[in-house]
């Protein structure tokens, strides 16, 4: 090949020398002989300072390139090793690749710019890479940026939240900038270490800048709270107020499921003639079914309900007095949360006596919670940290997390968090 300024356009490098552009027919991939340019030469592969050669490494070495048309293409150089004063012995800097990649910048940041956009699967599908690989790619990618940008700069009003992974084994710790909507810190764990190693990163000055902290009830968040940012005003998440009412509404909703498939069974076995003061209108297998439907009729907002889920919240209005009672209490503390400062502090103390008398422990229990978060949470409607911004974070996170489940790897998984929520999202390469 002897155009070699067409090859170096063609494959966006830069401070590259080309030295050969090979058809490999047996592999099909297209393999491309390169070397740094002399004043790229000689270098740490951490932190890019001259430094003296050590040795040739392990030879000559493969960086996987975007492919070219449908053929991968390889950057192929030596990769010799170098002695960093800081670093000591490493693997010495290319100009193609990050420190420790096996790809090159411009096709790690597809990578990187597709798992904020869609599925792994799909992404490892495309790109012909390994789900391990990806891994890799996202921790590097993030780590660039992280460099660069300082999240922690400028925050005065934060939510402190708890995120499940990997089927709810596992936790993360998120930190969202209730002003931006963005997330700023992830830490792995839910325990009081991993809340305070968010305000170490945070240091005491920009701790005394804190002006208000929604959060979980969680006691290891609020010891931690209370200890770095002891002026914050403590807020709780309406979000989070709205969930422990979803929460109790759900085991309700099991509790009487469960009851329901018992009597169901035992009907079905065929032990005489039901009972007579049993259900006509509504065998117990029918309610079993009409049951197992109203879990996302109950949990919805009710604006936002289909024609078929209202039909079954009007049977359950209809047919099963405690359930029913439990939804109108979920949608009463909703309500409260959205009234104005000065109805709410009444309709909420309204609210726990209706519930603390309603006899369904679940929200007896709720109650005595609420009670508890009372000052949070008229403080949360008094400072307008209105829920909508936690929310959508979460639920972004959420949602993240499922189409990220096969990532095993936390590191992996808070990086793509963070490329995704944080508002420093990869962009595509070669793009300006
Ligand atoms: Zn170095």
């Amino acid at each position: 090949m002897r155009d070699v300024s067409l090859w170096r356009y063609l494959l966006g490098l830069e401070e590259t020398v080309i030295e050969g552009v090979e058809l490999d027919w047996e592999e099909r991939v297209l393999v491309v002989a390169v070397r740094p340019a002399a004043r790229r030469r000689g270098r740490c592969g951490q932190c890019r300072a001259p430094a003296a050669g050590y040795d040739a490494g392990r030879g000559r070495r493969r960086w996987r390139a975007l492919d070219c048309a449908t053929i991968r293409v390889y950057l192929e150089a030596n990769a010799p090793r170098v002695r960093c004063q800081a670093h000591g012995v490493v693997v010495a800097h290319v100009p193609w690749a990050r420190h420790r990649a096996r790809s090159t910048h411009a096709f790690e940041d597809q990578v990187a710019w597709l798992v904020t956009k869609t599925s792994l699967s799909t992404v490892a599908e495309l790109m012909r890479v390994a789900w391990r690989t990806v891994n890799g790619i996202l921790a590097r990618v993030w780590e660039e940026t992280a460099a660069r940008v300082d999240l922690l700069e400028g925050l005065s009003r934060i939510g402190i939240d708890e995120v499940s992974w990997r089927r709810y084994q596992r936790y993360l710790l998120a930190v969202v900038d209730h002003d931006t909507g963005h997330l700023v810190w992830v830490g792995k764990g839910n325990t009081t270490a991993t809340a305070q190693s968010f305000f170490d990163a945070l240091g005491p000055d920009r701790c005394a800048q804190i002006t208000h902290i929604s959060a979980d009830a969680a006691p290891y968040i609020a010891k931690a709270t209370a200890k770095n940012c002891p002026d914050a005003i403590r807020v709780a998440d309406p979000f989070h107020v709205v969930k422990w009412a979803n929460d109790a509404l759900g085991e309700v909703r099991l509790e009487i499921w469960r009851e329901t498939r018992r009597i169901a069974r035992a009907n079905s076995r065929g032990r005489g003639r039901p009972p007579a003061d049993a259900d006509q209108e509504f065998p117990a297998n029918q309610r079993l079914k009409i049951l197992t439907r109203s879990r996302y009729a109950l949990w919805k907002n009710p604006e936002n309900l289909t024609e078929h889920q209202q039909a079954r919240l009007d049977w359950i209005a209809k047919t099963d007095p405690r359930l029913w009672r439990a939804y109108q209490l979920k949608e009463g503390l909703r309500a409260v949360l959205r009234l104005p400062l000065n109805q709410a502090g009444a309709a909420l103390d309204a609210w726990c006596r209706s519930a603390r008398r309603c006899r369904i422990p679940q929200f007896v229990d709720l109650a005595r919670m609420v009670a508890d978060q009372r000052g949070p949470i008229l403080a949360a409607i008094e400072h307008d940290l209105s829920n909508a911004i936690s929310e959508s974070v979460n639920t972004r996170i959420r949602l993240r997390n499922r189409i990220a489940f096969g990532i095993k790897d936390p590191d992996a998984l808070i990086s793509l968090l963070m490329l995704t929520l944080s508002g420093h999202a990869p962009t595509l390469p070669g793009r300006t």
